[in-house]
């Protein structure tokens, strides 16, 4: 058997692997989207939000603002995992110097409203300057 056909063999295997992951992460995102909408419910019917028949603005309301919630919580989570695996140094844009990366916390508008977000920051402390490290 030839090289090739040994790589070719093994990228499949990989790529069904990968298909395999990503279904079952869909499927549990789905299971885990549906238990939090019983949940929501359940919970609006406890809190007194929900009673009788409300008018569709009231169910809609609510449910849009959990959705923004999730989206929030999911840009916080992005930022963290992105954060975390950025290099732990950076060179200084002015001198050159390499400068700790530091995660800083900072409060970001969002479409979906204000999330206190995670990014690296450096500070040289011989230009007594902040900067990002992407800069
Ligand atoms: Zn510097």
């Amino acid at each position: 058997m030839d090289d090739s056909v040994v790589e070719g063999a093994e990228e499949n295997r990989g790529e069904a692997q990968d298909s395999e992951r990503v279904a079952r992460l869909q499927e549990r995102l789905e299971r885990a989207l549906r238990e939090a909408a019983q949940i929501e419910v359940e919970l609006s019917r406890v809190d007194g939000t929900i009673r009788g028949v409300p008018h569709y603005s009231v169910i809609e309301g609510r449910a849009h603002r959990l959705g923004k919630q999730l989206s929030r919580e999911i840009q916080q989570r992005q930022m963290r995992e992105l954060t975390a695996d950025q290099s732990t140094t950076c060179k200084c844009p002015t001198c050159g110097r390499r400068c700790a990366v530091r995660p800083k916390e900072r409060t970001v508008q969002t479409v979906d409203g204000d999330s206190l977000l995670t990014e690296g920051a450096c500070y040289c402390a011989g230009c007594r300057r902040s900067f990002f490290p992407t800069a």
